[in-house]
């Protein structure tokens, strides 16, 4: 649809507006890979910001969820009432300010704090690794998504701490996600003293057929720098 057409690409991806404009010798091979992949299509590429994209990734934005379903909100009023915790929460708080509200389509209520804007019911011990688990699984995103994400919709105290100690336990994202990358320094060696001290052989190929042979075992010989090729 949009080859050798004149087009603007609108991203929220910051460092991609300026990555055309960098030197190449900054970029690694990937990054000059995807670049030039890009680069096919439009050299056009303007910013927007994220809350603004609209009509970008409807279908992989998680806005509309207020409560996850697999959740029995009749025993999560039960267990919101006796708790001491939310006692303690409600009475020394002076920033949170908690309301009963009812559950859309049920007739259970919930201790919401309504000081965000937003209702955020209270979330009792028992079901906070559940709730953990229905929403980062939804697309395993980092510490920070993670934390906002859960904060955004729910309460309890140091919901904060214990969110991005589990997130950073999710064994999903530990398979799945590059958290380090290790770069190892090129080896050194000591100049031989005599010839033939240290023969370096390799394998090289594919080459075009030679008497049926593709690959070639080269031998150097690194004092004299002697080489021999063999196939
Ligand atoms: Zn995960």
């Amino acid at each position: 649809m949009l080859e050798g057409r004149n087009f603007t690409i609108y991203t929220d991806h910051k460092p991609l507006i300026h990555a055309f404009t960098q030197k190449h010798e900054k970029c690694s091979p990937r990054q000059i890979r995807h670049l030039y992949c890009i680069g096919q299509f439009s050299k056009y590429i303007r910013h927007i910001s994220g809350s603004l994209n609209v009509v970008a990734d409807s279908l992989s934005r998680i806005s509309e969820i207020e409560i996850p379903s697999p959740i029995d909100y009749k025993e999560f009023a039960k267990a919101q009432l006796p708790n001491e915790e939310f006692q303690l929460l409600n009475s020394c708080t002076n920033f949170l300010k908690f309301q009963l509200l009812k559950v859309p389509g049920m007739d259970t209520e919930l201790f919401c704090d309504v000081s965000t804007g937003i209702c955020r019911p209270f979330v009792p011990k028992e079901f906070r690794p559940r709730i953990f688990e229905t929403l980062h699984n939804l697309s395993h995103p980092g510490v920070k998504a993670t934390v906002k994400f859960v904060g955004d919709r729910f309460l309890w105290p140091g919901y904060k701490k214990q969110v991005a100690e589990w997130t950073r336990c999710c064994v999903p994202c530990q398979r799945g996600k590059i958290q380090r990358h290790t770069v190892s320094p090129l080896g050194t060696y000591p100049v031989p003293r005599h010839r033939f001290d240290h023969v370096q052989i390799d394998l090289v190929g594919p080459l075009p057929p030679s008497r049926g042979y593709t690959y070639a075992l080269t031998c150097v010989d690194r004092f004299s720098r002697w080489s021999e090729a063999r196939y």
